[in-house]
């Protein structure tokens, strides 16, 4: 076996980590962290530490680590038929099944399953679809895809262009000139603090009409929005915010697409984000959850009134020239499978909004009166804690103070693994949900201890 130093050091000269400091890390300062296993809501390294797993991967084990039923479902495919591919009609027992499994438990008037491999990839078919969509109806002009400050949609060209964070854009010659952003929907950071949040709902709803009319209707073709706002800050929208935003879409022709990479099969205590809140859309975008990362696996969901239309076009035009080799691959639709079974049968669903509620109760218990805790936020398995430098203004610390990060560091000298969010000064959870109650406690118990030793 090779020993922690030999490992240590082909890491540092062979592996390109995505999202990673290049040069901190060549130097040596940022340390790696080579993971061995996991059991439930926990994971351990190859020294042996033993870390309660806040986040769940990317927020994306959902079930939790070591599952068997899932381990066995993906030797089982692998050995029976590890890979066939999808097109002209092809296709294999998990393949279908899961796409049935899916449409079973996706919002109303949706009609058929994309399989892909990652949300990134997912978010652009969806664009190409939505491009497709138009190109078919006679309206070529109609191109545009509106999303949001904050949204995080991936990070690829056009999803790059997506995600509404500087650091994505930044140094990449993003975002591409077909895409646009609008207001992100975060009430505790508007503008104007007299705002009541009927109102902020309302600013959210004729800034994106505004933009729409600087744009021309004619030129935009979709809206993309998580249901509550995952990377950008984990912020759940204000009360009445999605319809609000709907009506404004339905009146310029405008398609919806939901992006429930993180929201999709269950974090919000519900089976869709879009359950949660009233959403009707048009393109339902899911990954992480759909195998809890057992093995990878995204998928477009596409709502009955595109489908129409896309078979359309493929009467006219011969096949849909948009493939993946591994679309809709076994081993992630038997993964898939397994995956969606175990959460029916733990009723894991049920017990994220249960301990969820309780988690944010703990956070709030724990950390409500510190003078430098903004908000704590949250739904479901799916909170965060913001930080601030005055409470009653609001006002943000220095960016070089990383308050976030310190946090997130003590914290995970007391053994729990959090996320300092990309912008500002934010704290997430996203744990696996499997999480019990006690965990919960023992998560807000350690965070209320690391946020005193670092601000006091
Ligand atoms: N959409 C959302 C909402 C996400 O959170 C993510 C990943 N964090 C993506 C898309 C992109 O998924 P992936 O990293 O699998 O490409």
């Amino acid at each position: 076996m090779l020993t922690n130093d030999k490992l240590s050091e082909w890491d540092r000269e062979n592996f390109f980590h995505p999202s990673t400091h290049l040069a901190q890390f060549a130097r040596g300062e940022i340390p790696n962290r080579i993971i061995t296993g996991g059991s439930g809501c926990h994971i351990e390294d190859r020294d042996g530490t033993r870390l309660l797993d806040g986040f769940a991967g990317l927020y994306c084990v959902n079930v939790g680590y070591g599952r068997p039923e899932i381990a066995e479902a993906i030797a089982e495919q692998a050995k029976e038929l590890a890979y066939y591919h999808a097109y002209v009609g092809h296709g294999t027992e998990a393949s279908i099944t899961l796409s049935k499994m899916i449409l079973d438990r996706a919002p109303k008037g949706m009609s058929k399953v994309y399989f892909g491999l990652g949300g990134s990839d997912a978010n652009e078919t969806n664009v190409k679809l939505v491009w497709y969509y138009n190109n078919i109806r006679g309206l070529p002009k109609k191109k545009k895809i509106i999303s949001r400050w904050r949204g995080y949609h991936g990070s690829g060209l056009v999803t790059g262009s997506l995600t509404g964070l500087e650091l994505f854009h930044k140094k990449f010659d993003l975002p591409l000139t077909q895409v646009v952003h609008t207001e992100a929907p975060y009430y505790y950071r508007r503008d104007d603090l007299s705002m009541s949040e009927e109102q902020f709902v309302q600013h959210c709803a004729d800034e994106l009409e505004a933009l729409i009319q600087r744009e021309g209707p004619d030129t935009v073709a979709a809206f993309i929005g998580e249901p509550a706002l995952g990377t950008g800050g984990l912020v759940p929208p204000p009360a009445g915010y999605w319809k609000a935003i709907q009506e404004v879409l339905d009146r310029h022709d405008i398609l919806l697409i939901a992006d429930e990479v993180v929201t999709g099969f269950g974090r919000l205590g519900t089976m869709f984000g879009s359950d949660h809140y009233g959403i009707k859309p048009d393109l339902i975008t899911i990954a992480k959850g759909l195998t809890s990362a057992y093995a990878p696996l995204s998928g477009s969901i596409v709502g009955d009134k595109m489908w129409k239309v896309l078979e359309q076009g493929t009467d006219e035009n011969g096949a849909i020239g948009h493939g993946w080799t591994y679309s809709a691959h076994p081993i992630g639709a038997a993964a898939g499978i397994a995956n969606l079974k175990l959460i029916d049968d733990l009723s894991l669903i049920q017990n994220a909004g249960d301990v969820g509620a309780h988690f944010k109760a703990a956070l709030q218990a724990e950390l409500g009166d510190h003078p430098n805790v903004g908000e704590i936020r949250g739904e479901g398995l799916l909170c965060a804690v913001e930080f601030v430098s005055d409470r009653d203004s609001r006002t943000y610390f220095d960016p070089g103070d990383k308050i976030a990060y310190q946090v997130n560091a003590a914290l995970l000298s007391r053994g729990v693994i959090s996320r300092a969010m990309p912008q500002g000064e934010i704290l997430g959870f996203a744990p696996p949900f499997c999480l019990t109650r006690a965990e919960a406690d023992e998560i807000a118990g350690k965070l209320g201890e690391s946020v005193r030793e670092v601000l006091g």
